[in-house]
């Protein structure tokens, strides 16, 4: 049995200038809205719209929204050596052989960076959802989980 959870307040998005729905008809409204409540989308529409009473309010006027994109393939420990200058310009499978020498180095210390970097990056580029990949072995353990840092900075 788990614990009840705490209901999330809800939120009005109004005003926003392009609300690209991404439904069947691939609809983008304008001057629309967008209402969440308990971290659902509970409705969408355009024109006016209030809050209710203790619902927390949003402006966007001429802003975009539009889903969280989802990134299926992410590699987050890689964060701390991209473009590392040894092996920068060496063809994908002489690269994975000497990166996962470096790899097997990290601890959790450094795993944990890594993560919350990456969330940092994901976060900035729209990203909600990644799908995380442990490609290499890390010696330390245990390595801190990226679903504490999707906690902690939000994403799924
Ligand atoms: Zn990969």
């Amino acid at each position: 049995m788990t614990a009840p959870t705490k209901p999330k307040p809800s939120l009005l998005i109004h005003g926003i200038g392009q609300l690209v729905t991404m439904d069947a008809a691939r609809r983008r409204l304008t001057d629309a809205w967008v209402r969440i409540v308990d971290g659902v989308i509970a409705g969408i529409g355009t024109g006016p719209m209030q809050p209710r009473a203790g619902e927390a309010s949003l402006d966007a006027r001429g802003g975009i929204a539009l889903p969280g994109l989802v990134n299926t393939h992410h590699h987050m420990q890689q964060n701390l050596a991209r473009a590392y200058p040894p092996v920068a310009d060496l063809p994908l499978l002489p690269w994975v052989g000497k990166m996962n020498l470096l790899w097997e180095e990290l601890t959790p210390e450094d795993v944990q960076l890594a993560t919350e970097v990456a969330m940092a990056e994901l976060m900035l580029s729209g990203c909600t959802t990644p799908s995380v990949l442990w490609a290499s072995v890390v010696k330390s353990s245990p390595v801190p989980g990226p679903e504490k840092e999707g906690v902690t900075a939000g994403l799924h």
